[in-house]
């Protein structure tokens, strides 16, 4: 039987303080002890299953992070208050002044920011490489080097990271492989394929509605602890802590995730096909002209589809922001940031998510100016929205000549 990350979800049983479905909410900072004996040995780690202080862990901070550790299937997981909560403190835990992290070059513009122009003032070094080139990596890596960082599908480029690849190469050379699974939660199962580290930032497809940011690290319950030490844990002493009331939306959120994920795919796969057959230039993995096509589909858990993403080159700026704005104009979805809502989002990333990265690096990686990416919504009728768009495209002249728009 393969791994069935939904059904796991769905397995986890839950009885509130009255007997509620849902489990109650801890609405509480700090936590009483019956014994000053059992709150010291707390401090020191030893009673599990006591509360200490909300910072630490809270039972709805721990419940969330149950049910994504069952979800990536690892051995539990912490949740953080952002995304980006989750990565810094995973580098800031995992690396020594001195150490050195090899990334993928095609991140998260607050990732690159955050390895490029802050760990450098704690002497955390990073090389960026072309993940998609297994020896471009591995002639990377130093003797220095601790964390092997990619993204299972990247932000915005789509590149697909060949993680049981990278696992082996870690593996080789005694590195931990962190992999953000925030693109494709559901679709790829990154621990299974040896990512030793999953993080995603729950802002995005997880939780699903754009009304909170969040994050997790799901690995061992030894390097959970240790985040949470009250002595040296990176997410005890960063801070970066989750509220319980958010935990427990997202919890709840995230029980519709595999019907939401299967739509997103739906749409998304459709609109690519589209854009790809009246000769835009689309990047998806689903479409069999994506380079990484055949290995995405080898790391997939198939009924998820291939996401939600995907991206267009319309030539330039100009003409992505008028698109754009017309798009939002016909309420085909926002001019916004992020993704995974139930409505289209698109943004032209080159100045926008990715701007943290030089215009000459981000020419060298392929992320040219009038590239738009598209987190697609949960569109009923996406055939609508695709002849809607397509609408948009010929108002503004940007329809490539092909046999199929002879017709117009
Ligand atoms: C948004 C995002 C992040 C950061 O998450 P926040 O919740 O905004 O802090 C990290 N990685 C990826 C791939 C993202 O899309």
């Amino acid at each position: 039987m393969s791994f069935n990350p939904a059904n796991k979800i769905q397995d986890l049983q839950y009885f509130g303080e009255f007997g509620g479905v849902n489990p109650s909410i801890s609405d509480s900072s700090t936590y009483t002890f019956l014994s000053a004996k059992t709150m010291f040995d707390t401090f020191e780690g030893n009673a599990d299953g006591c509360y200490l202080y909300s910072r630490h862990s809270s039972p709805s901070n721990l419940y969330l992070g149950e049910a994504l550790a069952a979800m990536e299937g690892t051995e539990t997981a912490t949740v953080t208050a952002s995304g980006m909560g989750a990565i810094t403190a995973i580098i800031m835990q995992l690396c020594q002044a001195g150490d050195h992290v090899v990334s993928a070059r095609t991140i998260y513009g607050g990732t690159y920011a955050f390895l490029k122009n802050f760990a450098p003032k704690f002497n955390i070094n990073t090389s960026f490489v072309d993940i998609t080139n297994l020896q471009t990596v591995e002639d990377a890596i130093t003797t220095k080097t601790k964390i092997l960082y990619c993204e299972a599908v990247s932000n915005p480029l789509l590149e697909v990271a060949n993680i049981k690849a990278l696992s082996k190469l870690a593996k080789k050379h005694h590195l931990t492989l962190v992999v953000d699974n925030t693109f494709s939660p559901l679709t790829i199962s990154a621990a299974k394929l040896g990512a030793d580290i999953v993080i995603h930032s729950l802002t995005k497809f997880i939780n699903g509605s754009s009304d909170t940011v969040g994050g997790v690290i799901c690995g061992t319950k030894e390097l959970i602890n240790n985040l949470r030490n009250v002595n040296d844990g990176a997410c005890m002493l960063l801070g970066a802590t989750m509220d319980s009331l958010r935990a427990a939306s997202i919890l709840k959120n995230l029980r519709t995730l595999h019907i939401r994920m299967k739509q997103h795919s739906h749409n998304a796969a459709y609109l690519a096909q589209k854009f790809e057959e009246i000769g835009l230039k689309t990047v998806y993995p689903g479409l069999a002209s994506h380079k990484s096509h055949e290995l995405f589909k080898s790391m997939m858990n198939v009924e998820y589809g291939f996401g939600g993403m995907l991206t267009i080159d319309v030539g330039n700026i100009e003409t992505a922001n008028a698109l754009m704005e017309l798009m939002q104009q016909r309420n085909l979805g926002y001019l916004a940031v992020s993704l995974g809502f139930y409505k289209t989002l698109f943004s032209a990333p080159g100045t926008s998510t990715s701007s943290e990265i030089p215009e000459d690096e981000q020419q060298q990686m392929g992320l040219s100016d009038g590239l738009i990416r598209f987190s697609i919504g949960l569109d009923d009728d996406i055939e609508r929205t695709y002849e809607m768009m397509r609408q948009c495209m010929i108002d503004l002249n940007i329809m490539v000549p092909s046999e199929s728009s002879i017709v117009i």
